[in-house]
């Protein structure tokens, strides 16, 4: 056992899952059970509008091992992972989905692996079940295109269902980082890295917490996180255009001095206008997302705020966001 008292952290983000959370815990609590070492169970309230965080409450009351962290609004999925990984005290730390889409079973084979030394187990998807077709077709050309947009591996078809050691764990929260796209860090950090594969279930109960605008936001902040190609659009763009269009200027010229050509064209400088107009702007908001970006770094403000922190052993507000 560790001087905390707790080997195994489970950290589980939830936002308005008052209608799955009940059973995620039983389960949860089940499974661990059997693990046969002390752990906690961490939630993470993300800015719930509803009941999720007095159920956790009312759960903490006859468990000891229920840890509520309760934000003061909704900051995210990924930053609600940050924190409790700034509050874990285990040896082995897990993140799981509080919709029960990932099996809490599969714990014991991700602790199993750790045993055996591997430093992050995450957990592959195989089969997605109970998803929309948008959301498979959008997931699978998501992941994709990020492999092909990073130099870093971040594996195919994982989400942030994985199992971390305390040494991943704290160089993970020694990253300042404020867009945090926390699966592609862990790939970034390294280490001993290797899977266990499970069929993704459908969601328990309640509907997605991810929106498509959510999801552009989160796709965006992987993206930028890890590749500077888009900003690199930019530059092959430009060299490809001003190419052509000096070509084209000879071929103008040489109309002008050695032919009789009548000037035409209007629909042309107006085709050609507008199809730049968009480029240029299509960069100009690609420039943005990378500045927005910078800027949200350079005011270094906490990553969250916490209302409460609830059941956690030892001193409660030492912990460094
Ligand atoms: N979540 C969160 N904050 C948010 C959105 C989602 O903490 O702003 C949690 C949510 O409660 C769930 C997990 O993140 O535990 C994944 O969300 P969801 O299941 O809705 O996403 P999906 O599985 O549809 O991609
Ligand atoms: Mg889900």
């Amino acid at each position: 056992m560790n001087p905390n008292g707790v080997d195994y952290s489970v950290i589980v983000p939830m936002y308005n899952e008052e209608e799955v959370i009940e059973h995620t815990y039983k389960r949860l609590k089940a499974v661990m059970d059997t693990a046969g070492r002390p752990y906690e169970l961490i939630f993470v309230n993300d800015g719930s509008k509803d009941r999720s965080a007095e159920l956790i409450r009312s759960f903490g009351d006859n468990d000891p091992n229920v840890r509520l962290i309760d934000f003061s609004r909704n900051f995210g999925h990924q930053i609600a992972i940050s924190a409790g990984m700034d509050y874990a005290q285990g040896d082995a730390i897990v993140v799981i989905d509080a919709d029960l889409q990932d099996p809490p079973e599969v714990i014991l084979q991700m602790i199993a692996k750790w045993k055996e030394g591997y430093e992050v187990v995450y957990g592959r998807r195989l089969k997605r079940k109970g998803e929309t077709v948008f959301k498979k077709v959008t997931a699978l050309a998501f992941y994709r295109l990020l492999k092909s947009m990073t130099n870093v591996d971040i594996p195919l078809d994982t989400g942030d269902f994985r199992l971390i050691d305390r040494k991943v764990c704290d160089v993970l929260r020694s990253l300042k980082e404020k867009n945090r796209f926390v699966r592609g860090l862990i790939s970034w950090i390294g280490f001993r890295q290797t899977s266990v594969e499970y069929v993704r279930e459908e969601r328990f109960a309640g509907e997605t917490k991810y929106p498509l605008k959510k999801m552009i936001s989160f796709a965006l902040d992987g993206i930028t996180s890890f590749s500077y190609k888009p900003l690199k659009i930019a530059s092959y763009l430009g060299f490809t255009l001003s190419i052509g269009s000096f070509l084209y200027l000879l071929i103008v010229i040489f109309q002008r001095l050695f032919t009789e050509t009548t000037v035409t064209g209007w629909t042309t400088i107006v085709a050609l206008n507008l199809l730049f107009n968009g480029i240029i702007l299509i960069l100009l908001g690609v420039i943005g997302e990378y500045i927005g970006r910078i800027y949200d770094e350079s005011k270094n403000r906490p990553l969250y705020i916490v209302r409460e922190a609830r059941g956690f052993l030892g001193e409660e507000g030492e912990h460094e966001q």
